[in-house]
């Protein structure tokens, strides 16, 4: 039996698979010019689940005078409060649909279906705090000399291409084209080539709450050559990017190549998760596991370098791993604690990874090996792992590896912890656990990230700012700050 045929799936869900998958261009569904597909993979099983349109440089030009002709037509001068109903109307309907979502999300990506209901709910709260923001973007009025009245205001940026990568797909989408939406711009969204099944619903009900041709076009295909053809395009006015650093600088510099397109980024991460011996352990041991596993590891987020203060690290060791062995994996679909890894190729990069950790030094006290129950053997499935090491130089301890792989370190004082802390190119997060108030405030304090939590972890709100400071990134998305991210500020003086 292949998954597109599993007897738990929605009738729907059954349906939209059997497909065929197409792209949505100026509110119609389009193959790509040549008829190219490119295959999308269940990772739980490795099999095949549908075919995907491969979108070249042609297919680009087509969508991007779409949505110029939207946006000069209609988009650009339409009122804040209409879009904001239309903004409202696709949370709704992503709410009717919520099980597809689900459903599609884990076979598409492999996570455990429970962790997709919060994408997809995390997806229906952007959505609707973005459609509360389009009626409220404002400017201001100047001090200025006499006769004279100088305001600003927040245009549209224009057509914006919305670049985004496989671990968190739907969500990332939301991330991106909420803000777009509200602040009044045209979009191409296109999606991770491992992960385009819940996009192109979501094309289905951009449709059905009636936005107008070419407001949303959705293009699928890999990052070369459908991902290159949007960054050089000059008639794209921003690339909003996220996903690993390598590519981002890439992005950067083709983008300043072709028409100086304005870019944020949100990168890659190695994030510190340090653990003082005043901790509050109860929580610590609530959360360790998950906070080192999450998304079986791929997350940008991810508590990948753990420091435990001398006097409590072996009980926390011990206990990470107490807690790590109890994680069940299977195929998403069981709703287990872990799924798989997305593809043979991630698969493959953290292995590699692991075995770089072991020839350098790391002492692997946890996992490391492909996980192969007879049932999951065709899936990529991964150990949880962990590593112990005194040393940060390490590759295990600087490298993203984006996957389940954590390393875990002794410190002695606070400014030791700090130092190593912030000793990484990158400055997406970190966490800190004590029950001491002034050592939790100073460590944010003097902590390089871009989010800081205390006594806690992956708390994430649409309404809280999100982005990385050092290599993880430029620009914050969430909150109010993304508005800054899709609109340009005009100064307008008058003289009377
Ligand atoms: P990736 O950089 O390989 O791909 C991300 C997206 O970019 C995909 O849609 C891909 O098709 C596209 N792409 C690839 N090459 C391109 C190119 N040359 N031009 C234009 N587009 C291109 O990343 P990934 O493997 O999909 O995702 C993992 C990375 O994403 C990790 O480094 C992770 O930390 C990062 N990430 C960051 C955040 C964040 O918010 N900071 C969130 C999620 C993931």
């Amino acid at each position: 039996m292949s998954t597109s045929e599993n007897p738990t799936l929605q009738p729907r869900t059954q349906a939209f698979l059997k497909g065929p998958q197409k792209m949505l261009i100026d509110g119609e569904w389009a193959v790509s010019e040549n008829e190219a597909v490119f295959e999308s993979i269940d990772p739980g099983t490795g099999k095949v689940l549908t075919h995907i349109p491969l979108a070249g440089a042609k297919d680009i030009d087509k969508t991007v005078l779409a949505a110029q002709k939207a946006f000069s037509g209609t988009w650009k001068s339409s009122p804040p409060a209409q879009r904001s109903l239309l903004m409202w109307k696709l949370a709704d309907l992503i709410e009717r649909d919520i099980q597809i979502f689900m459903e599609l999300e884990t076979l598409d990506n492999g996570k455990p279906i429970g962790k997709a209901e919060y994408d997809v709910k995390s997806t229906i709260a952007h959505f609707r705090y973005y459609a509360g923001w389009a009626t409220k973007i404002t400017g201001s009025t100047l001090p200025s000399a006499e006769n004279q009245l100088v305001y600003t205001k927040r245009e549209p940026l224009g057509v914006v291409g919305l670049i985004v990568p496989w671990n968190f797909p739907l969500m990332m989408c939301a991330w991106k084209l909420a803000p777009a939406l509200a602040c009044g711009n045209c979009c191409i969204l296109k999606p991770a080539e491992q992960t385009s099944l819940t996009a192109l619903y979501l094309g289905k009900l951009i449709i059905e709450a009636g936005f107008p041709k070419g407001v949303v076009n959705i293009v699928t295909g890999p990052g070369d050559p459908t991902g290159e053809a949007l960054v050089r395009h000059p008639g794209i006015h921003k690339i909003s990017f996220t996903g690993s650093t390598a590519v981002g600088k890439n992005i950067m510099q083709k983008a300043a190549q072709s028409n100086l397109k304005s870019v944020s980024l949100e990168l890659g991460g190695k994030s510190p998760n340090v653990i003082f011996a005043d901790a509050p352990m109860d929580k610590v041991s609530k959360a360790l596991h998950w906070t080192s596993f999450y998304n079986s590891g791929q997350e940008c987020t991810l508590g990948s370098r753990i420091y435990i203060q001398k006097e409590a690290f072996q009980q926390v060791v011990d206990g990470l791993i107490e807690e790590t062995k109890k994680l069940q994996m299977d195929i998403g679909l069981k709703d287990p604690d872990l799924g798989p890894l997305i593809s043979q190729q991630q698969l493959d990069r953290v292995t590699k990874a692991i075995k770089t950790g072991n020839e350098e030094g790391g002492d692997l006290v946890l996992g490391g090996e492909r996980f192969t129950v007879p049932h999951l053997q065709n899936g990529y499935f991964l150990e949880p792992t962990i590593f112990v090491h005194n040393n940060d130089s390490l590759q295990l301890v600087q490298e993203e590896i984006f996957g389940p792989v954590v390393v875990v370190s002794a410190f002695d004082s606070f400014e030791e912890v700090l130092a190593r802390a912030n000793n990484s190119d990158y400055g997406l997060a970190a966490a800190v656990w004590t029950t001491d108030s002034s050592k939790a405030l100073r460590f944010a304090d003097q902590m390089d990230a871009g989010t800081v939590w205390i006594n806690g972890y992956d708390q994430f709100d649409p309404a809280v700012p999100f982005g990385g400071f050092k290599q993880s990134g430029i620009g914050k998305e969430m909150g109010e700050s993304a508005l800054q991210l899709y609109t340009k500020e005009k100064a307008v003086w008058f003289n009377y």
